[in-house]
């Protein structure tokens, strides 16, 4: 496997674990139909501090670069919708 796309994996696989914590940590909820993120405008800060801890104990398939984990929580956070595809379907079917 070259450099690039493992590094690629290795990233996705960051995103992907920053996405859940953010949700266990009340921050994001998944849309259980979807499965697309929506913001609840919670305290990324406790993302944060949920990410610092599972990376202290090793877990959470984070890695060790807490700044990577970070950034990729935010990115999660800022690409969230404030509404999933759903949501908005029902929305225009009028249910
Ligand atoms: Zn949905």
């Amino acid at each position: 496997m070259s450099l690039v796309k493992s590094y690629w994996l290795e990233q996705q696989e960051r995103e992907a674990a920053a996405a859940r914590i953010a949700v266990q940590a009340g921050v994001l909820l998944e849309c259980s139909y979807c499965g697309e993120l929506i913001d609840l405008f919670g305290d990324i800060t406790d993302a944060y501090r949920l990410a610092n801890h599972l990376i202290s104990k090793g877990e959470g398939g984070l890695g060790s670069n807490r700044r990577a984990v970070t950034d990729a929580i935010k990115a999660a956070v800022d690409n969230a919708g404030f509404e999933c595809r759903c949501d908005a379907t029902w929305r225009r079917d009028g249910v």
